[in-house]
């Protein structure tokens, strides 16, 4: 599972995906879209699900291993990573799961809805993003993959599109054309 708001994906996020899946030899990663971040509601304006869905599912169309859940979207309300693995072990008993993240994401981990219950259900999983090493939370195992440091955001797309200038090689050219039909941070 690699979680995230995805407004909107870009190259950071499928980097780290495929590098997690190709380290730790991952069937799958599933790229799963946050309804309703519950961290960052209040802080700025998310853009609504279906718009994030859709530009994810653009993103991924050709990369192998990679799929695209809307568990949490389908479930509604704030979206609690530990609900999504306990749906996902009652979807596939059998399967192991870990959960990605980056540095940022896992130096919070502790603060996080439940997170011993997502430590016990999923093996934790990081990935640097270039800035200020965050000291991640070591009362807990974790696994890190090495990827190129990209030093890529989401808020860095939208503030681009927001001043008109180009996203392109920044994300697959489906996510930049999602943007445009859909008119998103303008
Ligand atoms: P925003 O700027 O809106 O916070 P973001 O680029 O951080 O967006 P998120 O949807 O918040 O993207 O992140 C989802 C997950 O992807 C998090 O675990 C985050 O740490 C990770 N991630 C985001 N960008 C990168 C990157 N460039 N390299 C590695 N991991 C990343
Ligand atoms: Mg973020």
């Amino acid at each position: 599972m690699f979680g995230g708001t995805f407004d909107p994906p870009h190259v950071g996020h499928l980097v780290a995906a495929i590098d997690a899946r190709q380290a730790l030899e991952l069937d799958i990663v599933l790229l799963v879209v946050a309804n309703a971040p519950w961290q960052k509601i209040g802080s700025r304006q998310v853009s609504p699900a279906a718009d994030r869905l859709a530009m994810v599912r653009a993103a991924v169309a050709d990369a192998p291993g990679l799929e695209v859940s809307d568990i949490e979207i389908a479930r509604g309300g704030l979206s609690y990573t530990a609900d999504t693995l306990e749906a996902l072990r009652g979807q596939e008993p059998g399967a192991e799961l870990f959960l990605v993240l980056g540095n940022d994401a896992a130096a919070g981990f502790a603060t996080w809805e439940r997170h011993e219950e997502v430590a016990r259900l999923a093996r934790l999983v990081v990935v640097d993003r270039p800035g200020t090493p965050t000291p991640i939370d070591d009362g807990f195992a974790w696994t890190r993959v090495d990827i190129p440091e990209l030093e890529i955001s989401s808020t860095e797309l939208r503030q681009r599109v927001a001043e008109g200038r180009s996203i392109r090689y920044l994300t697959p050219e489906g996510v930049a054309t999602c943007i445009g039909e859909r008119g998103l941070y303008r």
